[in-house]
């Protein structure tokens, strides 16, 4: 094996090279080759072409001078096409950038292409893609998770050293779990979501992917700091996360829910996580048994606010103003309809029933409120655990590795639950990490790691601490 594509190694070639340009079409070329071959990923929507000249700032103090990333195709780009996966903005071009994509050109990173994704966010998989579904590296009959799965596949691929993805309900975390790199998910307000196509506003938050938990953690600093542009977005300097990263477990108690070990966790998973645990533990962590009873409602509950979230934001499409029009249409109506009904793939069309519905005057209470509700006593449970001298806890990413290509599209119940684990971060809007842990039955599996609001630098330190283990050999 080769070392793997880093931050640094890029940034060292970037140094040799006589221009900025030799290695970046170095790097192109070698992605356009794999992906227009047999075993290509169909990890990118779209790739740059790498003879344009891409504006750039002053190179002094450009931390990611000439690094190749991949965006996730939510994140509104001006020089690629933004789709979200989606027929109904196939070719759209925003006016504008995505914050998070602009705070990565200024550092002087270079976007290689857009990546494939689940419709508008929506799955776990990466099948829900109206472009085909992307493939894991590690076994291409397989999955790479989703929704974020060509980010995740791309930096497994050894493509790019980082990417950009958004997490709703898990959408960083599971796939980077199932392709063996490591996904963070910052709090919410963290980073802007400004020129992040809206799925579920309340729970859509920018993240990171990388090679290294340091790379991942880097790209975080980058992307993160408050942006007028966002309401949502915090009043807060950028994270320092690197400054700390090394600073071991010693002094922190890691909690550990006992509901996440037993809920129909494959054994492989379970086994990789309890060494993962010891090594925490070996390294100095107290470990200590929690409960959090209402995590079992939390899928129903995510499943409730986000559709009826996503229902109101993809009201928008009706093409009028984004994208593909149907035509022949004789009033407004049929344009709506026709656009609306050729444009979107099976599982937005589910979910805007089911949000619609969530949101229906006479169902309100009894499913969107409980919903609320729900969202109100995961939250709650958290900060008292934390409030309890708990640092962070430690769970799976996800119940299982990565699953068969086609095993799960036809029960989308059965893929909801691929989320019990990741959807309680987002429901409380605390940051929250996946970093590999190991392999079962030679796939990758991932370790969580959830911590209170803000307090991202712990995650990283505990992330780092597993991933030295690993490649000691220790884990
Ligand atoms: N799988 C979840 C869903 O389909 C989460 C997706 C996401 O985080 N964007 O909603």
């Amino acid at each position: 094996m080769t070392a793997p594509f880093t931050v640094r190694s890029a940034l060292e070639r970037v140094r040799e090279a006589a221009t900025p340009d030799d290695p970046f079409r170095e790097w192109m070329t070698a992605i356009r080759e794999k992906e227009e071959g047999s075993s290509g990923l169909n990890a990118f929507l779209s790739l740059t072409d790498p003879g344009v000249e891409l504006p750039e700032g002053r190179p002094e103090g450009q931390s990611l001078r000439g690094v190749p990333v991949a965006v996730k195709d939510n994140l509104a780009t001006r020089d690629l096409p933004t789709t979200c996966a989606s027929r109904i903005l196939e070719g759209y071009r925003s006016p504008f950038e995505a914050t998070a994509v602009r705070r990565l050109r200024e550092a002087g990173a270079r976007v290689v292409g857009k990546t494939n994704m689940d419709e508008f966010g929506m799955g776990s998989s990466t099948e829900n893609s109206a472009f085909g579904p992307a493939r894991n590296p590690w076994n291409r009959e397989r999955v790479p998770g989703g929704s974020s799965g060509g980010s995740a596949a791309a930096v497994a691929a050894g493509y790019v050293p980082a990417a950009l993805g958004s997490d709703t309900g898990g959408s960083i975390r599971q796939p980077a779990a199932f392709c063996g790199v490591v996904g963070f998910k910052p709090t919410y307000g963290r980073v802007s979501r400004y020129g992040l196509v809206a799925y579920a506003s309340s729970l859509d938050q920018v993240g990171t992917f990388g090679r290294t938990v340091e790379d991942a953690a880097r790209v975080l600093e980058v992307i993160s700091g408050h942006d007028p542009r966002d309401a949502t977005s915090a009043r807060r300097d950028p994270v320092r996360l690197l400054p700390e990263l090394e600073s071991g477990v010693r002094d922190l108690v890691v909690g550990v829910p006992e509901e996440y070990f037993h809920q129909n966790v494959d054994p492989g998973v379970g086994d990789a996580c309890e060494r993962a645990l010891a090594v925490l533990e070996k390294e100095g962590a107290r470990v200590r048994s929690v409960s959090l009873p209402s995590t079992r409602y939390g899928v129903s509950a995510y499943y409730l606010i986000a559709p009826a979230e996503a229902s109101s934001n993809l009201a928008r499409y009706d093409g009028v103003r984004f994208g593909s029009r149907a035509d022949g249409a004789a009033s407004t109506r049929e344009v709506y309809e026709g656009t609306r009904a050729r444009g979107f793939g099976r599982e937005v069309v589910r979910r805007i029933l089911l949000g619609t519905f969530a949101l229906s005057a006479g169902y309100y209470d009894a499913y969107y409120g409980r919903a609320q509700r729900v969202r109100g006593l995961v939250a709650r449970e958290l900060r008292q655990v934390f409030a309890s001298g708990v640092d962070f806890l430690f769970t799976p990413t996800s119940p299982s590795a990565a699953f068969p290509l086609g095993e799960r599209v036809d029960d989308p119940v059965r893929m909801y639950q691929s989320d019990v684990f990741t959807v309680t971060a987002n429901l409380a809007g605390i940051p929250a990490l996946s970093v590999p842990v190991g392999t079962a039955d030679g796939l990758p599996v991932g370790g969580q790691l959830l911590g209170p609001h803000w307090q991202e630098g712990r995650l990283a330190r505990a992330a780092w601490v597993l991933e030295q283990a690993m490649n000691g050999g220790g884990g």
